[in-house]
């Protein structure tokens, strides 16, 4: 798609997100897959959400759940907050289905497995 990039690198989406969401490439750090995953919310693609996660997490997360938030929010803009080799906080700003404005603050890990990143775990910041 010949749009810039949600996830804030400036770059067109069809060679920044798109690429690892479609599988054409993996993410190189846990900060890229991050992007990624926040980019495919705003194009709900919920297939790529659930298998960027952690094999053994998949189970405490719903396809119908993640599209649902997915898909009644307006995604504004991904703030990235801090980042490591394995963890970023972030916040993502959203409107809700009533059009409040919602900042999503949150700190996640991520682990490598298999040379692949894969999102871990995230808790949220009040
Ligand atoms: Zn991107």
């Amino acid at each position: 798609m010949n749009v810039i990039c949600p996830c804030g690198s400036n770059e067109l989406y069809a060679v920044c997100c798109q690429p690892i969401i479609k599988g054409e490439r993996k993410a190189l750090s846990a900060l890229e897959l991050m992007k990624s995953r926040y980019s495919a919310y705003v194009y709900c693609e919920v297939d790529y959400i659930i298998q960027s996660t952690a094999k053994s997490q998949r189970k405490f997360y719903s396809k119908k759940e993640i599209l649902n938030w997915a898909q009644e929010s307006t995604w504004q803009k991904l703030e990235i907050v801090h980042f490591s080799k394995d963890t970023v906080e972030f916040k993502a700003h959203y409107q809700d289905q009533h059009k409040n404005l919602i900042i999503h603050h949150e700190f996640s890990s991520f682990i490598l497995e298999n040379e692949v990143w894969y999102f871990l775990e995230g808790e949220s910041i009040d």
